[in-house]
């Protein structure tokens, strides 16, 4: 069973419309409780509510995609897989947490690989974003089955993907490059896990990907396909 964010716009938007005639009828009833607020006030502060509701929500293309998809009751936990083939778990550095210019901490894991390499989507999702980040370069945010948001960053290119559109683990979403801030380091992919806190207002923090990576690449169950 699903409850995607599509579906309970339809039954509040069916519901509202249901209370405003149910609201009519007892205005004709004359049943003074409800004729001591004018209907133009009422109007006013409804018609105010949902533009401001509106507006929020479609402040950005990404946002509104991550809620119109994200799963309210079905919350898997399928496991994820390693973004890149071949690559081995003592390739893999644990620098969560490390400390970055500007007072910043690395936030993600780095999977060093030869350029141009495909980058394999993790698990069952949708494209919340593909496109540029000051930092990341060429990104990709994925909106998983287990509702946690998948970032990949530094792409020299895209996959054949589109925002909005699901994608299925083991599908090829990019390539390794150096776009954004690693035009000095070696072509590697920048790969983040965010859980997400509260959805109204969105807030999320990432984790440390680096134990599931290490598991996904031991596990050696997958069949990467190109
Ligand atoms: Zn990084």
């Amino acid at each position: 069973m699903e409850l995607r964010l599509k579906d309970s716009f339809f039954i509040i938007t069916v519901s509202i419309l249901l209370l405003l005639y149910l609201y009519k009828l007892l205005l004709k009833k004359n049943i003074t409780i409800f004729k001591t607020i004018k209907i133009d006030d009422h109007f006013f502060i409804f018609t105010g509510i949902i533009i401001l509701l509106i507006t929020f929500i479609l402040s950005s293309k990404s946002k509104l995609t991550l809620y119109t998809n994200y799963n309210y009751i079905n919350k898997s936990s399928q496991q994820i897989i390693s973004p890149i083939e071949n690559v081995q778990s003592e390739d893999i550095e644990d620098t969560y947490g490390a400390p970055r210019p500007n007072g910043r901490v690395h936030e993600g894991i780095d999977i060093f690989a030869p350029y141009g390499a495909p980058i394999h989507n993790v698990i069952d999702g949708t494209i919340i974003y593909k496109g540029r980040d000051n930092l990341g370069g060429n990104v990709i945010k994925i909106l998983g089955e287990d509702n946690r948001i998948y970032y990949y960053a530094h792409l020299s290119g895209y996959g054949k993907i589109e925002q909005g559109k699901d994608v299925i683990k083991n599908q090829v979403i990019g390539f390794i490059g150096k776009s954004g801030n690693a035009h000095a380091t070696p072509p590697h992919l920048h790969f983040e896990i965010m859980e997400i806190h509260w959805l109204f207002p969105l807030s999320f923090g990432t984790i440390n990907p680096y134990p599931e990576l290490i598991e996904a690449i031991d596990s050696k169950i997958v069949k990467y396909v190109n």
